[in-house]
């Protein structure tokens, strides 16, 4: 191994790596503490070319690569052994073209999600993936994990926001997939094999991503309602009444919120009364006729007249707007204190959320009296976040060492409903074992042969979403 390191170094350069103890820390944790990373080295090539030079070093000498965006992902994808370098992707930060006629932004995988959307704003153009940590996560690990977000309802998720892709393979090889076409009929789509597939089949180097016209009004809203069978009805009327101009749809149960007032500095109860759900609404037109507010009165007021919803808040300025939006970010803030916390990031059908929800809480109360579910999530796309917060007392470790039993319960049913046990976070190493149990065996063995005939040596992101055959990672 020390002969290849000392290759890596000549090809990086003395900003190029990383091997001291205490610079290493960063890369090593992982946000929520579940795993814990053991490289010893991290290469931080700031050129493609360098990457692919990193890459073919490695294959070489055998040495199995792990990419490495932000770091926020939340399934261990990026965790390493002690045998293994991360490829950190934080050099390679430009961001090569923006073209408000092509409507495409063209980035290096290492910009920050948020200097994509400050460069699109910049054009009077909106990149609309946006999620809690696009402070620090860059968009090759966006990519690669096929992020989600509070946009996806009106926009789609990462897969559908790429037009084309650059991907340095695990011989080295550069495949250049740059294209900013809208329509490309010549063959297999290959952009979509490398995005979602956790870095196992390649480094992503660069992406051109789609951009839309920016909302000149945009109105929020916070709602209470009695239950989730509400919330669906208040977002079908919502979408055929505002011209289908929702761009986001969160759902929040009161235990959330609860803890959001409780433990997060500046949040306050929202409404003078409690409602048992509530769902923050946004409208986002681009067109400027001032409408729009008009638009979301009438739309609730409706609501209200039919008893769909109980109450509703309309922002009345920008400031009023970030305080909603910080309710819904708090839910996830107020968790953390109270002791462990379970978590799920599973999708059904739209239809079926409510059927989730109710049958999951009854089925995790039952086995665990006290248990306190804080359900919420992007529930325009069926997608719930079923966080299971430890019954008051318990002994937090004895609790989340129950964490698999809760997870069977959990994903049980949302495979009945014909749903997902990874709705935006990926597989990693956190569900992998449990994914040949949850997927159709035909897609499972496609999925296995695609990875031997692009990975053929299993160098690159060994061990995450499909368990590694050969030389397993002995600590992961
Ligand atoms: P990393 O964590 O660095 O990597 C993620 C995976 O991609 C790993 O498997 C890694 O090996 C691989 N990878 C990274 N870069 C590359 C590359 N260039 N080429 C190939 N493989 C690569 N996710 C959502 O989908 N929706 C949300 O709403 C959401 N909210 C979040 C809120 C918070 C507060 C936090 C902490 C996380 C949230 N996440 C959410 C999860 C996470 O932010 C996303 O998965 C994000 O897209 C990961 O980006 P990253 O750069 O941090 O990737």
């Amino acid at each position: 191994m020390s002969g290849a390191i000392d290759r890596l170094k000549q090809a990086l350069g003395p900003k190029g790596w990383v091997e001291d103890e205490a610079d290493l820390e960063p890369y090593r944790e992982e946000r929520r503490g579940k795993y814990r990373g053991l490289t010893r080295f991290v290469a931080r090539p700031a050129t493609v070319g360098q990457v692919a030079e990193v890459v073919r070093i490695c294959a070489e000498a055998g040495l199995p690569v792990v990419p490495q965006g932000g770091n926020t992902g939340l399934v261990g994808g990026t965790v390493t052994a002690e045998s293994e370098i991360v490829l950190s992707t934080d050099r390679l930060d430009r961001i090569r073209d923006i073209d408000p006629l092509d409507n495409t932004i063209t980035v290096e995988a290492g910009v920050i999600l948020q200097r994509v959307q400050e460069a699109a704003d910049d054009a009077d153009r909106l990149f609309p993936l946006s999620l809690g940590a696009e402070g620090s996560c860059r968009i090759g690990g966006n990519l690669s994990s096929n992020a989600g977000g509070t946009g996806v309802l009106r926009y789609g998720n990462a897969r559908d926001l790429t037009l084309g892709l650059e991907v340095v393979l695990p011989d080295g090889r550069v495949w250049n997939g740059l294209r900013r076409l809208r329509k490309d009929n010549t063959g297999y789509d290959l952009k979509q094999l490398f995005i979602g597939a956790e870095g196992t089949l390649g480094i992503i180097t660069a992406a051109v991503l789609k951009l839309f016209p920016k909302p000149r009004q945009v109105e929020t809203a916070l709602v209470g309602l009695a239950d989730p069978q509400s919330a669906l009805r208040l977002l079908s009327n919502a979408r055929s009444d505002s011209g289908d101009t929702v761009s986001a749809f969160e759902l929040m149960g009161r235990t959330g919120v609860d803890f959001a007032v409780q433990h997060v500095h500046g949040v306050s109860d929202p409404m003078g009364d409690r409602y048992p759900w509530y769902v923050l609404i946004e409208l986002a037109s681009p067109i400027d006729d001032g409408r729009l507010r008009e638009t979301m009165e009438t739309m609730l007021g409706t609501a209200l007249e039919r008893e769909i919803i109980q109450d509703a808040v309309i922002a009345a300025n920008r400031d009023q707007e970030q305080r909603l939006w910080r309710l819904r970010e708090a839910v996830v803030e107020g968790q953390l204190s109270e002791g462990g916390s379970i978590k799920h990031d599973v999708s059904v059908p739209v239809s079926r959320v409510p059927d989730f929800i109710d049958q999951a809480t009854r089925a995790v109360e039952a086995w665990l009296p006290g248990i306190r579910p804080c359900a919420f999530g992007h529930v325009g796309d069926g997608n719930i976040h079923f966080n299971l917060s430890q019954p008051v007392g318990m002994d937090r470790q004895a609790y989340l060492d129950r964490w698999d039993e809760a997870s069977r319960i959990v994903h049980d049913i949302a495979a009945e409903l014909d749903g997902s046990i990874s709705a935006e976070h990926g597989i990693g190493i956190m569900k992998r074992d449990e994914l040949p149990l949850r997927k159709d065996a035909v897609a499972l063995d496609l999925m296995r042969r695609i990875k031997d005939c692009l990975d053929p040596e299993e160098l690159m992101n060994p061990g995450k979403v499909l368990k590694a055959r050969r030389q397993p990672s002995s600590d992961l």
